[in-house]
């Protein structure tokens, strides 16, 4: 019970890695609130995790709109009291399904740009803004932003991440930083995660791509794509008191990937 007596708001926490930390914080005693402009995943996310006895509440929020992220803070402190961890977990990493467009930066379009930007930078910004409030209130907090590997290092052409989504999650680092100065005083503790290849709806079509789940293995020393679990099981300990000490850093699980 590591997350006993917290509240979480976990976005993009309908499917993939987000929804692997809305089943792991509420096994370990938190209330959980979902946001997700997927409602059905999200609905029967919340009906799966109330059947096993967790707290669970499904809202729709487009981590894009500042109006969704006040009633989805709202809705945590009105359901369960307070709000003390936020993931900003949602993320695009194309603006095609499936995530094949990933064009070098003198073929990308303007709009692939302002996209991938609004969602993976702008949604991160308007989420910290909306829950700092709540945060105080509960006399402290912890905002675990999702960047990648590609936040850290240029991966090439041929990887599948383009320029715009690098950009993105490399924002997403330093905009980690910003909030953990920012707010250090006042208890609010705030860190990234850096995924490697993970297995999700978001890479499932570019893993099919003829030898691209090959190369993405050989290029990770450990062997393997990641798994949801392998980055919840980090989300979790950045979450809880056990990382009171941790701000500002940068938890990279990749199996190896950037050590090279
Ligand atoms: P996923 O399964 O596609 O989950 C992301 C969720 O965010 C989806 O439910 C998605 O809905 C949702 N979302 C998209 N736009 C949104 C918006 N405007 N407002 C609210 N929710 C929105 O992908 P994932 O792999 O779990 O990704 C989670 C995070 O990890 C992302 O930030 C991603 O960039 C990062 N990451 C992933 C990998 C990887 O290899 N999978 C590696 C490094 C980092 P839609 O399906 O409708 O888009």
């Amino acid at each position: 019970m590591r997350l006993e007596g917290k509240v979480a708001l976990i976005s993009g926490g309908a499917r993939g890695q987000g929804a692997a930390e809305a089943r792991l914080f509420t096994q370990e005693g938190a209330a959980v609130v979902i946001g997700d402009i997927l409602d059905d995943d999200g609905m029967k996310l919340e009906a799966e995790i109330r059947e096993l006895g967790g707290q669970c509440t499904f809202v729709h929020l487009d981590v894009t709109d500042a109006d969704q992220w006040e009633t989805a803070v709202s809705e945590a402190v009105n359901r369960y009291g307070k709000l003390d961890i936020l993931v900003n977990n949602a993320g695009i990493g194309s603006t095609n399904a499936g995530g094949v467009d990933a064009p070098r930066i003198h073929e990308a379009p303007v709009e692939v740009w302002d996209q991938i930007m609004d969602i993976n930078g702008k949604g991160v910004f308007l989420g910290t803004r909306a829950a700092i409030g709540a945060m105080r209130e509960a006399g402290g907090g912890s905002i675990i932003n999702i960047s990648s590997i590609a936040g850290l290092v240029g991966l090439s052409p041929g990887s599948g991440a383009g320029a715009a989504y690098a950009s993105s999650k490399g924002a997403v680092r330093l905009l980690t930083k910003a909030t953990a100065v920012q707010y250090a005083s006042e208890g609010i503790r705030c860190n990234s995660v850096h995924p490697g290849y993970i297995d999700t709806a978001m890479t499932e079509r570019m893993m099919s791509m003829p030898g691209m789940r090959e190369m993405r293995v050989g290029s990770t020393p450990l062997g393997r794509i990641g798994t949801v679990d392998d980055i919840a099981n980090g989300v979790l300990f950045l979450a809880s008191d056990e990382a009171s000490f941790m701000t500002g850093s940068e938890l990279v699980i990749d199996g190896g990937y950037t050590a090279q």
